[in-house]
């Protein structure tokens, strides 16, 4: 057994990063400058997107995004339970209802179909989320909303690299929100990027800065480079020079932190598929999946343990695990607000009751990835029910 805990998910962070960290310090920008505008630019350039927007979270992205698009009290926007809270909250946040659609039982994605039944005269947007890295059906799901009047949203926090027959995610023009959190697949320690048509990232700009228009200003009066008007109240969701300094260095090195994430999933699908105990994640054909997380599943009449015992085996072989997600509608503040009862999403609850993250990320060395096998084949062999022969 490993004898020193292995995290769930450790950043890879090189003498690189540290070197550019250090140059944006020495610069005397530490701000929104010009580190943040090249990282702007090589973002868009790496997604092939219309525009990009450097903010601190992708939280920040999503919200402005809603407010972007004038979405508000009295509207409705359909999304997923299996996310983080981050995904509805934003709807709360600008007054809006967050409608709930059950996901499909491989990818765990929102399911086309139920989005087409749950949209009502109150329906302003579908807010999707590429649930760990596996982007959403993005054909069906476009058609609905323009069939619709609809604004499709994209949840990208698990997507970086992420491709859609072809196409990266944040290529098109939906407003597209992405993390840069310090366990997501390329991290700026905190952070994000809005990507999106031009048009639509001009209003997100200034929202995401105070509701400052430097051109605006410049309209109506003959402004010098102090001057500048405020159009809206707006927030405070710039990114530092100091954070995209990080980002410029993991983009730079990203296919390769990527081309690691595949050898792990692969020798862990090959250990694991084998069994009938677990359910492996899938990948559609059509798409590239970013590989965020590792997400085993547990088949329950396969095992005399349950999930939460799985995971408390794993602590004790110092394997750090985590869950991905508690559904939405299971957290007190949904279940009280909307009523829900537990079983109101039955696929999303299912697959939570027997999911469990494995531990993935670039930083793990060949020996990290087998001590992980190890001590799922170990508990395996403890806790799975045994067949009868022949
Ligand atoms: C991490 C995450 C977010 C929030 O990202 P932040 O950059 O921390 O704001 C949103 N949605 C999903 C699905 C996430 O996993």
């Amino acid at each position: 057994m490993r004898d020193k805990f292995l995290s769930f998910s450790l950043p890879l962070i090189g003498q690189e990063e540290i070197d550019e960290v250090i140059e944006a310090l020495r610069s005397g920008w530490l701000t929104s400058g010009p580190r943040t505008r090249q990282f702007e630019e090589n973002f868009r350039n790496y997604c092939n997107a219309p525009a990009a927007l450097a903010l601190n979270s992708c939280t920040a992205g999503l919200h402005i995004a809603l407010r972007s698009l004038n979405i508000g009290p009295g509207d409705e926007v359909i999304t997923t339970p299996l996310t983080f809270a981050a995904s509805v909250n934003v709807i709360e946040h600008v007054g809006a209802k967050p409608v709930l659609v059950d996901v499909e039982p491989d990818t765990l994605n929102i399911s086309p179909r139920g989005v087409e039944r749950a949209i009502t005269n109150a329906t302003k947007a579908v807010l999707a989320v590429h649930y760990a890295g596996h982007p959403v059906e993005l054909d069906q799901l476009q058609e609905i909303c323009s069939q619709n009047h609809l604004h499709l949203i994209e949840d990208a926090a698990h997507a970086v690299g992420a491709e859609f027959r072809g196409k990266k995610i944040g290529a098109g023009s939906n407003l597209t929100a992405f993390s840069f959190y310090a366990t997501k697949n390329l991290t700026t320690g905190e952070g994000g990027m809005l990507t999106g048509s031009a048009e639509l990232l001009d209003r997100a700009r200034i929202l995401s800065l105070h509701g400052m228009n430097r051109e605006a200003w410049s309209r109506y009066a003959a402004g010098g480079k102090w001057a500048y008007d405020i159009v809206e109240p707006g927030y405070k969701y710039n990114m530092t020079d100091i954070q995209s300094a990080l980002g410029l260095q993991q983009l730079r090195r990203f296919a390769q932190m990527q081309e690691r994430r595949q050898e792990i999933v692969r020798q862990y699908n090959s250990a694991f598929e084998v069994f009938p105990g677990f359910l492996t994640p899938v990948t559609r054909p059509h798409v590239t999946n970013a590989l965020h997380l590792y997400v085993l599943r547990l088949r329950p009449q396969e095992w005399s343990v349950d999930r939460n015992r799985f995971i408390e085996e794993m602590t004790a072989r110092n394997i750090g695990t985590s869950v991905h997600f508690i559904p939405i509608h299971m957290h007190s503040f949904y279940r009280n607000k909307y009523g829900y009862s537990p079983d109101a999403f039955p696929v999303a609850q299912q697959a939570f009751e027997h999911m469990v993250s494995l531990p993935l990320s670039p930083s793990m060395s060949d020996k990290d990835a087998g001590d992980v096998i190890e001590a799922v084949l170990d508990v395996r062999a403890c806790f799975a029910k045994r067949r009868m022969a022949g």
